[in-house]
């Protein structure tokens, strides 16, 4: 059965020599990725991989709460939203999600009340092109698990993504009352955080995800959507079940967390 990898970054430089080959290897195993993109500069890249690569790769656009500026990293504003509507509408038809979007309050990246709230409103403009599109949310959170929780609750959304979850207990509880998926990355070998997550949450609302090139099984690797069997195998062990168990399952699910996979991989 088809693995699904449900958010990877196939259009970053590191992989840009090498893809061809990376993307033999995962066929190989029978896994279909979905690549995000995160800022206005990935997106004709992104969409031209999945283009390229027909069932075995698919996309999805969205602004990432942290956006490179001239200098430094500086939180997503409604402002830098305004293009978003124009390419939604010229790719929403192909596109699996919208993402990757989300809130990243890391202390470093996001100091201020007022970087905090920026992000909240370009969040909020990205979760109504979601509906209008009928695009599910993938979406990240850092040092911002309740905070992103309860944006989706007021703003009634149900069965997003949460990728790379760092959120505690009670806002994993949130998140599998509200509908949430949660996706469990290569990393969850190395951390503990992500194995609270799997053994926290349904069955029913765990995916895969590989997040390549980081969250490897190996701190500082660069990491591939190939990996994703290393993961299988980590919650096969946790979970006490088979990797057969584990694929069919986290694929079904993500069937129904993205409806638009139907259209790509063979079932
Ligand atoms: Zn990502």
């Amino acid at each position: 059965m088809v693995i699904v990898d449900c958010h990877a970054h196939l259009s970053d430089e590191l992989f840009h020599d090498v893809l061809s080959d990376m993307i033999l290897d995962f066929q190989k195993e029978d896994i279909f990725v979905i690549s995000v993109g995160m800022n206005y500069k990935d997106f004709e890249e992104v969409v031209k991989i999945a283009t390229e690569n027909k069932g075995s790769v698919g996309f999805g656009l969205g602004l990432h709460p942290i956006q490179c500026g001239k200098i430094d990293k500086r939180p997503l504003s409604v402002d830098d939203t305004t293009k978003l509507p124009d390419l939604l509408d010229k790719f929403s038809s192909s596109a699996i999600c919208l993402g990757e979007c989300g809130l990243d309050f890391s202390k470093w990246l996001c100091p201020t009340s007022t970087e905090r709230d920026m992000q909240r409103s370009a969040l909020k403009v990205q979760i109504e092109l979601s509906k209008k599109h009928n695009l599910p949310l993938n979406l990240h959170s850092r040092s911002a698990g309740k905070p992103l929780l309860d944006i989706l609750r007021q703003n009634h959304v149900e069965g997003a993504l949460l990728h790379a979850f760092d959120g505690g207990k009670k806002a994993i509880k949130q998140g599998v009352e509200d509908g949430h998926y949660f996706s469990i990355a290569p990393s969850i070998v190395r951390d503990p955080s992500q194995k609270q997550v799997a053994t926290s949450v349904p069955l029913d609302r765990l995916v895969l995800e590989s997040d390549s090139p980081a969250l490897g099984p190996v701190k500082g690797q660069t990491n591939t959507p190939l990996n994703l069997l290393q993961t299988v195998d980590c919650l096969a062990d946790l979970l006490n079940c088979s990797k057969e168990h584990v694929i069919e399952v986290t694929t079904e699910n993500a069937l129904r967390l993205f409806p638009k996979l139907r259209d790509h991989i063979k079932l």
